[in-house]
């Protein structure tokens, strides 16, 4: 059987997923060809690539309303100086939630002034800013919604004037939003999607025309939307794990459906963290992450017990973040509840044993 696989990424991928994903490596379509070694531009890929885009939109509740879905490469980090680099004319803002967002802010720099709207650093990104004001003189608000390494989430994002950009990296596709709230979204696909190489984006088109500056071709959103996310070989093999992935949840019930399963696991693991005096939680209740729950023991000593324990009951990926330490339990949405329930009875059986 397989491992608990608790990792924040990349991340657990669903059992048949995978197993269609080995069969398309050897032979794809039955055409006797691997996935991975025909043309990008043959129909089979393009057939392949443009369902992932569209099933991205539909997912999103944004199929024909003016946005365009593009699979790019460089993972979510290159979106950090894309963004900057195509929208940033003269002073954006961003909310500092995490190790994530502080990267994207150092890329914005290079490009032009950029303001801190808000920030949690100083109680060492615990919760989620609120009551701030945005300014109206910006090129654009950029957020992160769900802090991967510290374990936070937003649940409400602030309707502003200006274009709203967002990181949804570690939450995509898990959780209902008004997505169309939104101008640019961006997600490196090993959260929550697929294997590591592609990162989604889905832009609003109008949004393309706020561009001033020449941009080289491959960091410019317009060649991307113009050449339909073919402006060069595409990461095909992601792409096609990504298409799986959603078409898995589209049959699941989308995301209305993952997103009473999500909730309900980590409910299942805030409930023994708050329950068992063995642990506490990381961060402010009401902003805890549904995606990475971040606890920690509160004797040190039974660390190597608790350690092995779960080594036994097999479960992987439980060490937190090398900058955090502790414990961080990603259940994103290929994680089963089971996988939690055995999570939970290891902390319980330390309860009992320590
Ligand atoms: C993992 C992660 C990133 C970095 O993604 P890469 O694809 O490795 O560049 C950025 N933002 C968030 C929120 C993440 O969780």
């Amino acid at each position: 059987m397989k491992q608990h696989n608790f990792s924040a990424g990349p991340c657990i991928l669903p059992e048949e997923v995978l197993k269609k994903a080995s069969e398309a490596v050897i032979n794809f379509n039955n055409d006797d060809l691997s996935l991975i070694e025909i043309s990008h531009r043959s129909k089979p890929f393009v057939d392949v690539i443009e369902k992932a885009r569209k099933s991205a939109l539909e997912l999103l509740n944004l199929d024909n309303k003016g946005y365009t879905s593009l699979f790019l490469h460089g993972g979510a980090s290159t979106q950090f100086l894309m963004i900057a680099y195509n929208f940033l004319n003269k002073k954006a803002g961003y909310l500092n939630t995490g190790t994530w967002s502080t990267k994207a802010i150092k890329e914005g720099k290079l490009f032009g002034d950029l303001i801190e709207v808000a920030s949690s650093e100083d109680q060492n990104f615990n919760y989620i800013p609120k009551n701030y004001t945005v300014p109206t003189d910006i090129d654009f608000l950029h957020c992160t919604s769900n802090n991967t390494i510290y374990g936070t989430q937003m649940k409400e994002f602030p309707t502003v004037e200006v274009p709203l950009i967002c990181d949804m990296s570690s939450d995509i596709f898990s959780r209902q939003l008004d997505f169309s709230k939104f101008d640019l979204i961006y997600a490196g696909a090993q959260k929550n999607m697929g294997p590591a190489g592609a990162t989604l984006v889905v832009i609003k088109n109008d949004l393309l025309n706020n561009i001033t500056r020449e941009v080289p071709s491959m960091l410019s959103y317009k060649v991307h939307v113009g050449k339909d996310s073919m402006f060069n070989t595409p990461s095909v093999f992601s792409i096609y794990v990504s298409m799986l992935t959603l078409d898995w949840l589209k049959d699941l019930g989308g995301i209305p459906f993952i997103e009473e399963v999500n909730n309900k696991k980590a409910s299942l693991l805030y409930n023994e963290i708050d329950r068992n005096e063995l642990f506490k939680g990381n961060v402010v209740n009401e902003d805890r992450s549904v995606m990475n729950a971040t606890f920690t023991l509160n004797d040190e000593k039974l660390k190597e017990k608790f350690d092995a324990m779960w080594k036994e009951a097999r479960i992987n990926g439980l060490n937190g973040h090398r900058s955090v330490g502790g414990y961080r339990a990603s259940m994103y949405n290929a994680l089963p509840l089971f996988s939690v329930q055995a999570l939970v009875d290891v902390m319980q059986e330390l309860e009992r044993t320590a």
